[in-house]
């Protein structure tokens, strides 16, 4: 008995895609951020920015961000060695461009959590491979609670933040997908079918033809 002729769909290359993840600070996409790239299953790269901000005591250096001095900050922008940068809450933020071409270039997928600034500058560069995600807060009572819990910033630092909040909720509707995040489980469900959905997009999948017609092929005495 001959076996059945099996076609291996998994066999079809797909191209990388990055995924950007953005929402005022409190609304959980640090934690949906990493959670994500952190689960080696989804096979993510994470891009670290660089900031001028102070590190708060629980981030690592290199790790959360690569903190580094304002003319650092300037030198980098001046060489243009970052892909977009953003002043945000006072400080520069920016993403280096090198981790970024390497991953895309391997044909993996990156994730990045960047304010709506960056997204723009990342989607108007690199067009057909951006998905963009915004992550909301229930309201924004929970929003002022959520930091006040983090308790890593001081008061008027938290104050500051809730204005920007309400200004960077208002580019909502820049974005291809919306999560509201009342239940991080959820939230993190939602973001997994986000991903997965994407990655079977028949746009980004290339070889899909040969599979096809592998498959009608079958039984026509080729
Ligand atoms: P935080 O200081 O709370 O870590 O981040 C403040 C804001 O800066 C967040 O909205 C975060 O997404 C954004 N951000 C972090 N890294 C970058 C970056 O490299 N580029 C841009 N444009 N925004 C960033």
């Amino acid at each position: 008995m001959t076996e059945p002729v099996r076609h291996r769909p998994d066999a079809v290359a797909r191209r990388g895609l990055i995924l950007i993840l953005s929402s005022p600070s409190g609304a959980g996409k640090t934690t949906l951020t990493r959670a994500i790239a952190q689960d080696g299953g989804w096979g993510l790269d994470l891009s670290i920015s660089v900031t001028t901000r102070a590190r708060r005591p629980s981030e690592i250096d290199g790790k959360h961000y690569h903190f580094i001095e304002r003319e650092a900050f300037e030198d980098l922008r001046a060489r243009d060695d970052l892909l977009e940068w953003a002043e945000v809450h006072g400080n520069f933020y920016g993403t280096p461009r090198r981790p970024v071409e390497r991953v895309l270039a391997a044909g993996r997928d990156m994730i990045f959590d960047i304010d709506y600034q960056g997204t723009r500058q990342v989607r108007s560069k690199l067009t057909d491979d951006v998905v963009t995600v915004f992550i909301l807060p229930p309201s924004m009572a929970e929003l002022r609670q959520r930091l006040e819990r983090r308790a890593e910033d001081s008061q008027a630092t938290i104050e500051k933040r809730l204005q920007n909040a309400r200004h960077e909720i208002q580019r909502w509707s820049e974005y291809d997908y919306v999560i509201v995040n009342d239940d991080l489980q959820n939230a993190f469900t939602a973001l997994q079918s986000i991903l997965t959905a994407e990655r079977l997009r028949r746009t980004r999948r290339t070889g899909l033809e040969g599979f096809v017609e592998g498959i009608l092929a079958e039984g026509q005495g080729g």
